[in-house]
Formats: C-alpha cells, structure tokens, sequence
C-alpha cells in the first residue's frame, strides 16, 4: 500500500524558473524579479533589527502592515490579509475557500500555482483557452457553474492586460469566488486595479506581492484584498506566525516608500518598451506587455533557431530566461525585463544568434 494519498502521487510538482546563487555572473532574467534593490528604507530596516526582534515570535496578524495596507488602499483593516509569499494565499484560498470536487475556471495558459492548488485540494481546473492571439474573453466565463474563477491581471505568462470592465462585468453576473491575482499590477497603466471594487463585490478576492514591483522575491510577503468574511476565513487557515518578524519590517518600510517603487516601476517599464522596440526590429513577435517580462517568439524563418534552441544557446552564454513547458508555448520564450544595461546584454546575444549581429 503506498503511503502517497492517489491524488497526490498524481499531480505534478510545481516546476518554478531555475534558483541561481546571489552574486554569480549570469543575467537572471527568469523569474521576473527586479532588477532594481529594495528601497534603501527598506535596507535600512533590515540593519535594524534586534535582538529581541528575533528573539520573540512575531505578531501572527502582521497588525501593523495590515494596518499600513488598509490606509494605503483605504479599505478596513478588517478587509486585508498577509501571507508568506501571495503564494500562500493562493494556496490558502483554494484550501479554505473552494470545495473538494468542484471546478475552477482558469484562462489557459496561466500561472501554473493555481494548478497545483487545484490539484492539492482534489479541484478540478477547466482551463479556458486564451484566443489566437492570447487574449482572454471574460464573457465567455461562469457559464457553467464553476465555483470559483482565477483571473491574473496583468496576465501571465502572456503580460496582457485585463480590461477592468469586463472584470466588473463578470462579477455583475457571476457568484462563486473571482481571484484576482495581480502580482504586476504596479507595472502596468494607471487605473487597470480592480481594487477599487472591494466593498461592491463580497465574492472579488485581490491577491498582491511585495515580491516584484517592490524587489522582495526573498522576503516572501503578499496581501490580499477581500470581504471581510473572506479574511476571517484565511485567518483560521494560515499559519499562527505565517510571517516572520523581519520580512514584516520589510515590508511595512517598502510599503513606506511607495515614491521609490513608483520610480524603479517607471524605469522598468520604460526599458520594456525599447527592449519590445528592439525584439521587432529582430522580427521577433511578442504580446504587448503591461508587466516587468515579455512573452515573445523567435522569428520562424527556415534554418533559424526555435525557441527551445534560442534558450539553451543563452544559458550557454549566461543568460537565463524561461522556457515554458506549455503546448501553446513551445515557440516562445518569457523574458524579464532587466536594467537598461542587462537587456542591451540579452539583444547583442540576440543579434548574434538570429544571425543580425
Ligand atoms: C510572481 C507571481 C506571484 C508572486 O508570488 P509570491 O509568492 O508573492 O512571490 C503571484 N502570482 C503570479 C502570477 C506571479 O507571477
């Protein structure tokens, strides 16, 4: 008898970008981290832990970065949850909030967590496929008695942007639980959160990280926005102390300097529009992205690499980006988008490789 639970020994382990050692030469570009440290408050912090800071648990609440989050997106306290990592509250939304055996509608492809969620808890995915083009018509979903919907908007792995409306659309007509993961939100247009629509929708759930826009990947600290009963139900589930005492310093003096995050946002997304200006003149396509990567695919021209080929051939020459394992992705390669100086790097590599350099 085997001591695996069946559906367990079944699903597939989440399969995250390769970990590289801090410090190294190679150009890390496959996890979408920022290429920008922390603000220097936050620096600041973490030399000024105590002691005794360490010495005592934590406050298990995160009181005071909830606290600081309800001012910053004016909700209640109440209406805000932390997690270890939004990757926590993912898991936890699916373990408190979505019955064993009922089905979750998810754009396919997508951030492959919500897979491993769904599978850990015995739910059934019903991918949705994304159209032609990668876009994803929200009409088209609740229709056929899911209990729940996740949404990423900004989407990944494409970058495309959700509108707003068709999100408020869906949850005019649909009841079960809508997740919003917005995980790059701070990189994308002004006024594209649905955030704002917390207190109109009991059912709309809005996860956030501190790990991309605020360059904290290694801190592991997330929020979500929900209905108060929502975060009631998350707080029965979590960890006592799911936080540790130093990534809520972090986080709080992150939260603290929201210029400083606006200001690196701005700059990545200026090196993402002439790093997609770049890849056209390369003949690469890519989706238009509202994140800190690009989705792109290597021009097919007879004799020239694929994708698969493209990404082995960086690696050799110490630039990592992702290969995702997806049959709709086999001809793309996801690329973080670095410093002005890292993606110069990656277009000579380029250029070079496609035969233009
Ligand atoms: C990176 C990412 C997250 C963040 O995960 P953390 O656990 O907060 O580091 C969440 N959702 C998506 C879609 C992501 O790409």
């Amino acid at each position: 008898m085997s001591l695996i639970l069946p559906h367990i020994e079944r699903m597939a382990a989440y399969e995250a970008g390769d970990y590289l050692e801090a410090g190294g030469e190679a150009l890390k570009l496959n996890q979408n981290e920022s290429p920008y440290p922390a603000s220097p408050k936050v620096l600041e912090a973490l030399r000024g832990i105590t002691e005794e800071e360490l010495r005592r648990y934590p406050d298990g609440r995160s009181g005071q970065l909830r606290s600081a989050l309800a001012s910053r997106f004016n909700v209640e306290e109440s209406q805000v949850f932390c997690g270890n990592g939004s990757s926590e509250i993912i898991a936890l939304l699916f373990k408190l909030m979505i019955a064993p055996d009922s089905r979750v509608e998810i754009p396919d492809p997508s951030f492959m967590l919500y897979h491993t969620a769904a599978a850990v808890n015995r739910i059934e995915v019903v991918p949705v496929p994304a159209d032609e083009d990668f876009s994803i018509d929200l009409d088209r979903l609740g229709e056929s008695g899911e209990q729940a919907i996740v949404l990423v908007n900004p989407h990944a792995p494409t970058g495309r942007l959700l509108p707003a409306e068709g999100i408020e659309r869906l949850l005019q007509r649909f009841r079960g639980l809508v997740i919003v993961d917005e995980a790059y939100i701070d990189f994308a247009v002004p006024g594209a959160s649905v955030l704002p629509l917390i207190g109109r929708y009991s059912n709309l759930v809005v996860v956030r990280t501190f790990s991309k826009s605020y360059a904290l990947c290694g801190a592991r600290v997330g929020f979500c926005v929900a209905d108060a009963a929502v975060v009631a139900a998350l707080d029965k589930g979590r960890d006592v102390f799911n936080i540790n005492a130093v990534s809520q310093k972090l986080a709080l003096a992150a939260l603290e300097d929201e210029a400083y995050m606006q200001h690196t946002a701005e700059a990545v997304r200026r090196t993402r529009e002439s790093f997609c200006r770049e890849l056209a003149e390369l003949g690469f396509d890519f989706i238009p992205s509202q994140t800190n990567f690009v989705l792109c695919g290597p021009p097919a021209r007879s004799g020239a690499l694929t994708a698969r080929q493209l990404y082995d051939k960086l690696q050799e020459s110490g630039i990592y980006v992702r290969y995702l394992k997806h049959p709709r992705l086999v001809d793309k390669l996801r690329i973080s988008i670095g410093t002005d100086e890292e993606m110069e790097r990656v277009l000579k590599e380029l250029r070079r490789l496609t035969g233009q350099g």
